[in-house]
């Protein structure tokens, strides 16, 4: 349920409303936006007299959500979020770009790919140490050895770093690290997502390869439910009938979820695609589509890449997707 407040009403008058409000067992948000203030109201609403409410000399309308979705609804929070990602901002017309290779390899490739992605107009830096890969056979990633080269990284570029958690007993190790992503795997780990709940570190969220837009806010709503408001949705492609991409880009996730939700989202072509050559052309759309982000994958040597090499563009591919999506930026 949300209320929204007549204009013109002083912080105190607000401030005694969601006091009774919170002694009737209800958490309220407060969003104070430059014309409007609304309350959300989370919990058990239905035994709120809603004429009552309505009638406060404050109060200009009250409205119930349908949505299960309450603190990543747009409804309670008119705004676009903005997230700070260790000086970093995304969403609220801050577009970002995060590249990297799919896994940190070694030391030399994950500097060599930052120090270039960094020179074409990437602003975080992504690599996978912790990877959930399909076959227990595969290159698991370099795990606790890939996060320190990840941090070293961020020291000689200054680029902040976004890498996947996959168990939240890993919690301590990420502790440095600046956007904690929640991998397409793990979107339903709802373990994992209270955990991330109670800190306050921006998380990645990717909406899981068969989960629909609700199941997404819903998962953000496990982390924001918890107090961690600090998240970024990721599109990253759905698995449908096609088989000559690796998954299929739903592009419209992005103005729909937009629409429900202040959170920004960015998209992923990467693992979307699965293929290289199609990366710049649906970069490019994402871009088009509202997108406040994108995540590409870059490797220095995709060929002989440990994960993910189909799908990695070099750096000077990158290069030029990077530049015709600014040119694209600036004529949006
Ligand atoms: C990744 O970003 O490395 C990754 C594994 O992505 P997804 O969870 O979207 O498959
Ligand atoms: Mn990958």
């Amino acid at each position: 349920m949300i209320a929204i407040i007549k204009q013109g009403v002083n912080d105190n008058q607000i401030e005694n409303l969601i006091n009774w409000l919170e002694s009737q067992n209800l958490s309220v948000h407060l969003s104070k936006g430059e014309y409007t203030t609304i309350l959300g109201l989370v919990g058990d609403t239905s035994k709120i007299d809603i004429e009552l409410l309505e009638n406060l000399e404050i109060v200009e309308k009250v409205k119930r959500i349908s949505e299960p979705f309450k603190s990543a609804n747009r409804k309670f929070h008119p705004n676009d979020s903005i997230i700070d990602v260790s000086g970093v901002k995304i969403g609220g017309g801050n577009f970002a770009i995060i590249a990297g290779p799919c896994s940190v390899e070694s030391e030399e490739q994950i500097i060599e790919i930052a120090k270039s992605v960094k020179n074409s107009g990437a602003t975080l830096l992504r690599g996978g140490a912790f990877k959930p890969r399909t076959s227990p056979y595969d290159f698991q990633g370099l795990q606790a050895d890939g996060l320190e080269l990840l941090k070293l990284a961020k020291k000689e570029t200054g680029m902040p770093i976004v890498t996947e958690i996959m168990n939240a007993n890993h919690l301590p190790l990420f502790d440095d690290v600046d956007l904690i992503q929640v991998g397409a795997r793990n979107m339903q780990n709802f373990e994992l997502l209270k955990e991330l709940g109670k800190t306050k570190k921006p998380v990645l969220l990717k909406r899981g390869l068969a989960n629909t837009m609700k199941e997404c806010l819903m998962s953000a709503e496990y982390i924001m439910a918890g107090g961690n408001e600090n998240i970024i949705l990721c599109e990253r492609g759905i698995r449908t009938f096609e088989t000559y991409t690796r998954n299929t880009l739903d592009l419209a996730a992005v103005p729909m979820l937009k629409e429900l939700s202040h959170l920004p989202i960015i998209v992923d072509p990467s693992h979307a695609c699965g293929v290289s050559r199609l990366v710049k052309p649906m970069a490019l759309a994402a871009t088009a589509s509202g997108a406040d982000g994108l995540m590409i994958e870059v490797h220095n040597d995709p060929r002989n890449a440990l994960c993910d090499g189909a799908q990695s563009l070099t750096p000077e591919q990158f290069d030029d997707v990077a530049s015709k999506v600014k040119t694209l930026m600036e004529v949006l």
